[in-house]
């Protein structure tokens, strides 16, 4: 089972990222597992048709337990997608709820059960406490990869999750895979990253372009590998998926792509 957690700051264009790759891995045939750890809980919104799932914390809260089909429902090509949730606002702690999710779907079995040959984890970057650095500790997430544009506040939240993450890679946690620049089209945005990628020590691992299609299909409450799969931008997001599913040190990958 690989386990990648893809971190960003919040607007870059993370979760549309990632719902299109976990859409893209599982055309190829694998069984993917998408968890929102944002409190808005919009992570898999595109996989479900634009129709928001319950998340753990809210059922939990309404229901006072929960079933593993109350909190992992399949969506589009059969991604499995939970959303962590968050607290009633004003109240609780965010970080708390990814925590909660993440030992209640262990307490479930989700990973036994499900099998997924991949879990996406899709974080908020803005904040790095603990709470939103729990996939990358104690073993969720073996990979990180970041999403950012050129756009200062962008790198800045990037430079502070690679920060986070080296700091857990020191004890043995997930190591940092590297940036993807999802592209805004500004003036040397492509140079800004790239040094942005050198100073924290890592590569560009893909650069994705920005297209109109990501709103279209967003409006149609699809990803654009589902409702545009011909389409060059739903090609860009295939490529990614195989690279993220490709072991980083050359080993032999066991997935079938
Ligand atoms: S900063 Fe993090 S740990 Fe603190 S209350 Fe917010 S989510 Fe919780």
């Amino acid at each position: 089972m690989k386990k990648i957690a893809i971190y960003g700051k919040g607007g870059i264009g993370k979760s549309t990222t990632v719902s299109n790759v976990a859409a893209a891995l599982a055309a190829m045939g694998l069984t993917v597992m998408q968890i929102g750890c944002d409190p808005k809980a919009d992570s898999t919104r595109n996989l479900t048709g634009g129709v928001p799932i319950p998340t753990v914390l809210d059922t939990l809260r309404e229901k006072g337990d929960a079933e593993l089909s109350d909190l992992v429902l399949k969506g589009a090509c059969g991604v499995l997608c939970v959303e962590a949730g968050g607290p009633v606002p004003g109240m609780g702690c965010a970080g708390r709820g990814i925590i909660t999710a993440f030992e209640k779907l262990a307490e479930l079995n989700a990973y036994k059960i499900f099998k997924p040959d991949v879990v996406l984890y899709d974080v908020l970057g803005d904040v790095v406490c603990g709470g939103f650095a729990m996939p990358i500790r104690g073993g969720y997430a073996d990979e990180v990869c970041i999403v950012t544009s050129g756009e200062m506040m962008s790198l800045y939240a990037a430079a502070n999750i690679a920060q986070a993450v080296k700091s857990f890679g020191q004890r043995g946690y997930a190591t940092l895979r590297g940036l993807i620049l999802n592209a805004k089209n500004f003036d040397n945005e492509q140079e800004l990253v790239a040094k942005a990628a050198g100073e924290i020590g890592v590569p560009v691992l893909y650069r994705l372009p920005r297209d109109p299609l990501i709103q279209q299909a967003e409006a149609l409450g699809k990803t654009v590998v589902e409702a545009f799969p011909a389409s060059p931008l739903a090609a860009h997001y295939r490529q990614l998926a195989r690279l993220w599913a490709e072991d980083p040190d050359g080993g032999e990958c066991s997935c079938p792509l």
